[in-house]
């Protein structure tokens, strides 16, 4: 199907993209690599009558470390993730996910920020930014804001940005050696969204007690989840294999999965607590610590 027709902005920098968004208010949106939201208005489920074509600003595409962050610009696709040797040398969470979001072709046209402005149900790259506790900068009338990945993931499709605003960037905090993470994900075939995916962060204190965790899952509920219990559960412990177990059976209790094509409610909340397990032990394992 063909989209409904629209009007097409290409903005060449940031104060342009900012004043098409603010000029057309809620009848426009951002486009980013256009991978969610060109099949979208393909299917008319989306019906923007602007589109504020973001691509050409330069000033959007950059990767780097700052003040204890990387920072990923709005128009810095998937695949700049995928190759770049700093990523991964220092970030196994990253690195691991960046490999398994869709396809190649999909991930060099589809950008990080794209993704989680858009926060599909089944996205991976939301729960990659709840495990590593991210945050977003989005810019508007007034200026700019910073919004925790926890209170910017509203609901499914939903996020904190407001009328008139846009996402310019998404920060990470840049792990310390001491820090490995994991990604898991159970897909139907190569390319797919996730039947089910965990992803991992877990920091070690010095004595051999876990400093800090971060876990999430996705497409087992109306967006990616932070599994808090679990999170609470592993902090200040000596990992053990009960623990582990005990972590991951936190998985199910959140999960609120729909049974379709790709499995069961019951199959894909056991494979929350399954994928949690597993991303536990390899981020372990990554760590050198044995459980
Ligand atoms: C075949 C296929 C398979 C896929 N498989 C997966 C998968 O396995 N896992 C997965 O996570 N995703 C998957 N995707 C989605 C893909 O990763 C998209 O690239 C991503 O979800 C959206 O990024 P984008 O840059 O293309 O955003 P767009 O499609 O351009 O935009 C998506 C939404 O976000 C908004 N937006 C984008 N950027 C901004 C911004 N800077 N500020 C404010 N709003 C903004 C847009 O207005 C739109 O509403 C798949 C897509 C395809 C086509």
């Amino acid at each position: 199907m063909f989209p409904a027709n629209f009007e097409y902005i290409r903005s060449h920098s940031v104060d342009e993209a900012m004043a098409a968004m603010q000029q057309h208010g809620s009848e426009a949106r951002i486009l980013a690599g256009g991978q969610s939201l060109i099949p979208a208005m393909r299917y008319r489920l989306a019906r923007p009558a602007v589109l504020v074509d973001i691509n050409p600003i330069k000033e959007l595409s950059y990767l780097h470390e700052k003040d204890g962050f990387l920072i990923i610009g709005a128009t810095t696709r998937d695949a700049a993730l995928e190759f770049d040797k700093n990523i991964l040398a220092r970030y196994s969470l990253i690195t691991a996910v960046s490999r398994v979001v869709a396809d190649p072709i999909v991930r060099h046209m589809g950008t990080v920020v794209g993704s989680i402005c858009h926060n599909d149900p089944s996205g991976d790259w939301t729960a990659t930014a709840l495990a590593s506790r991210a945050t977003m900068v989005v810019r508007g009338a007034n200026g700019t804001r910073e919004i925790s990945i926890d209170e910017f993931l509203v609901d499914s499709f939903t996020t904190a940005i407001e009328e008139g605003e846009m996402a310019l960037e998404v920060r990470i905090p840049i792990p310390d050696a001491h820090t490995q993470g994991s990604y898991q994900k159970i897909e139907r075939k190569v390319g797919d969204y996730a039947t089910c995916a965990a992803a991992v962060q877990l920091s070690m204190n010095a004595d051999g007690t876990i400093r800090q965790a971060g876990i999430a899952i996705t497409a087992v509920g109306p967006i990616a989840m932070r599994v808090t219990e679990a999170e609470k559960m592993l902090v200040g412990q000596r990992p053990s294999l009960d623990l582990i177990k005990a972590a991951a059976s936190e998985a199910p209790k959140i999960a609120s999965p729909n049974p379709d094509q790709r499995g069961s409610a019951e199959y894909k909340s056991d494979m929350a607590r399954v994928l949690v397990g597993r991303g536990i032990k390899e981020s372990l394992q990554r760590l050198g610590v044995s459980a």
